[in-house]
């Protein structure tokens, strides 16, 4: 029966009971107390049918309705419908919630999410395993308290979370953690921590195998180098014109190996420390007249270098590395721009930045090359590389030392129209 059958069905009902009343009251000559009793009546029964009703709400279950027809079993039916879709819904939630945590239990990574103040609200298995956290009287207390190292206060209270912080994991000796953390929610945050002491275990092993390798091969492609310029310098071997052409393509190899393997040293050395361990005041101005004198000299057809330096700050770092990149910059620009081109050294201020930038008007790079430039050994074109005595490892260096200065560079370019490359220094790398 719908709501409005059986409310026409309760509205009769009342017409009925008023009628009979009446008719009683014509009877016996009480019209006005006959229905008086009939009000009573219907109060008295709709008083009755609420207190079963209150009671019948504590637990509502449909075995248990008292009325099964008119405007009140309509009401209890409905009642029941809507707390049965309570039910089923709640323990729909609360089995996604168990699978849920299960899940979240299972992650080999710890997660702990946190309320707006920084305190605990709830943690996963591996957190109890690598950050040390107890489930039973942790939750609740500000992280802070309990993951004392001084950089997590840095790292939690610092406004830069894009680089994710490496430290000992205070729950697992020996082990080193990755911690992340994503803001969710109105000011909650979610800390994600990963075992990271394999990964860098593997990279120390890639290091140093790298760096091995190349020291085993210097010696031996030294005492090669040096025989084939005693034998291009002997008399007799000059006498064999045949003999000419390959000792000079050895010779050239040879070097060019030699090249290689001091790049790769150079890359592993940098590699090995994470931040540049000089603070010398590094005078700009004189960098640059430098690396242009030098650059002048590599061949006959450079193309001209001219400088523009409107910056006055010195930059605090290693003046070694820092005149390595400019060089291997600069040389790039040399041998990718014809001699009637420009190459151009500028040093300027950008907010409370530097940016040390060399720019040619040479032949440019096609824009799917660009982001790959600082990868080891990723050349645009091998072949005119090697030609031009180039090892592929001169950005990756570039941006190793960039990266040991807090700075970052920056690769503008256009195929036929010329390269920016643009190393940005942070204010605290910069002096006045
Ligand atoms: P390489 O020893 O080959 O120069 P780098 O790592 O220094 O290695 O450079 C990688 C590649 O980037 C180069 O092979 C070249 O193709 C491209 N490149 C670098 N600088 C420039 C530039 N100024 N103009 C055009 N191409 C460039």
């Amino acid at each position: 029966m719908n709501a409005r059958s059986s409310w026409i069905e309760e509205f009769w009902r009342i017409v009925l009971l008023a009628a009979l009343a009446v008719a009683l009251g014509l009877i016996f000559e009480q019209v006005t107390l006959f229905l008086l009793l009939a009000l009573l009546a219907y109060s008295l029964r709709s008083l009755f049918n609420l207190q079963r009703l209150s009671t019948w709400l504590g637990e509502p279950r449909v075995e248990t309705i008292p009325i099964h027809f008119g405007l009140w079993g309509d009401i209890y039916s409905r009642i029941s419908r809507v707390s049965r879709r309570q039910a089923q819904r709640e323990k729909r939630l609360s089995t996604l919630l168990n699978e849920y945590t299960a899940s979240t239990s299972a992650l080999p990574d710890a997660a702990v999410a946190l309320d707006t103040e920084g305190r605990i609200r709830w943690f996963n298995d591996a957190a109890s395993r690598l950050l040390g956290l107890q489930a039973a009287k942790d939750v609740g207390q500000p992280l802070l308290n309990l993951l004392r190292a001084p950089e997590m206060a840095v790292f939690f209270n610092g406004s830069d979370r894009s680089t994710p912080l490496q430290t000992a994991a205070p729950g697992l000796s020996g082990h080193q953690l990755e911690i992340r953390i994503a803001p969710y929610g109105e000011g909650q945050q979610l800390l994600l921590a990963q075992d990271i002491t394999e990964r860098l275990q593997h990279e120390r092993m890639r290091k140093d195998f790298v760096a091995n390798v190349s020291h085993e091969l210097r010696t031996p492609l030294t005492v090669i180098s040096g025989f084939i310029e005693n034998l291009q310098h002997d008399e007799a071997i000059q006498a064999e014109a045949r003999l000419a052409r390959p000792l000079e393509v050895m010779g050239q190899q040879a070097e060019r190996m030699q090249q290689i393997i001091e790049d790769l040293l150079v890359l592993a050395r940098l590699e090995t420390a994470s931040t540049a361990s000089a603070r010398e005041q590094v005078d700009v101005e004189d960098l640059v007249s430098l690396v242009a004198a030098e650059c002048s000299a590599l061949r006959y057809d450079v193309p001209s270098i001219e400088c523009d330096l409107r910056c006055s700050k010195k930059i605090l770092g290693d003046s070694k590395q820092l005149r390595s990149a400019l060089t291997n910059l600069v040389v790039n620009a040399v041998n990718h721009t014809p001699a009637e081109g420009e190459v151009m050294m500028s040093w300027w201020p950008r907010g409370n930045e530097a940016i040390l930038e060399v720019a040619d008007n040479g032949e440019g790079i096609a824009p799917e090359h660009v982001p790959r430039l600082t990868e080891r050994f990723y050349r645009v074109d091998a072949g005119r590389s090697r030609e031009r005595g180039g090892t592929g490892l001169g950005l990756a260096i570039v941006k190793h030392i960039l990266n040991r200065h807090d700075a970052r560079l920056e690769i503008e370019s256009r195929l036929g129209e010329g390269s920016r490359f643009r190393c940005i220094f942070p204010a605290d790398r910069l002096h006045d």
